[in-house]
């Protein structure tokens, strides 16, 4: 993967980072009502609670919800093609992300069943893709 533009850590996000650091996918969970969401929040969309959310880990399996392949870079020196999809995590939470692992990018199938590989970031942090599970 060529250059990679990733957004810095802030107040919600940093612990989720942080977990990257050690190649581990959470989702935050709230204590009360066991929502699971993405990204990290202030508040649990589920019952509205802001002060019972945990990031918890994930198995890091989930299923290919939408995707598309891109053939077109949007900025230089991306190589293409590349696939962006959302992946709804076993946990229930979508990740919007990529695939990777398949020579055909053209070959993935809304349900297939995918789980986390990460790309490394400059910074320490590192990024969650998605490759065939198994
Ligand atoms: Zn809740």
């Amino acid at each position: 993967m060529k250059p990679v533009q990733v957004p810095p850590a802030d107040e919600l996000t940093a612990g989720w980072w942080d977990a990257t650091r050690e190649n581990r996918l959470t989702v935050q969970t709230c204590g009360a009502c066991a929502g699971a969401q993405h990204p990290p929040r202030a508040v649990c969309i589920s019952c509205g609670r802001p002060d019972d959310l945990a990031l918890r880990d994930a198995t890091g399996s989930g299923v290919v919800d939408s995707f598309t392949v891109v053939h077109r870079a949007p900025v230089k020196d991306l190589e293409v093609p590349y696939v962006i999809a959302r992946v709804r995590l076993d946990e229930g939470p979508i990740l919007l992300t990529r695939l990777e692992g398949r020579d055909d990018a053209g070959s993935w199938c809304i349900d297939d069943r995918v789980a986390v590989g990460w790309v490394d970031l400059a910074d320490g942090r590192a990024l969650p893709v998605f490759g065939p599970e198994g």
